[in-house]
């Protein structure tokens, strides 16, 4: 099953792997603006990589 990571530019950490099978896009979008808000990662740049 194919996973795609979370990456925080800000940071240079990942935060975590998803898999494609349960997060689509949207999800993911929505996971990224979830940790944008977040305390730890206040409107940092968070990236989908494959
Ligand atoms: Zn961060």
């Amino acid at each position: 099953m194919a996973f795609k990571e979370l990456y925080c530019v800000d940071c240079g950490e990942s935060l975590g792997e998803y898999s494609e099978y349960y997060f689509h896009d949207e999800a993911l979008n929505n996971v990224i603006t979830f940790n944008q808000q977040s305390r730890a990662h206040k409107r940092h740049d968070i990236v989908i990589r494959i």
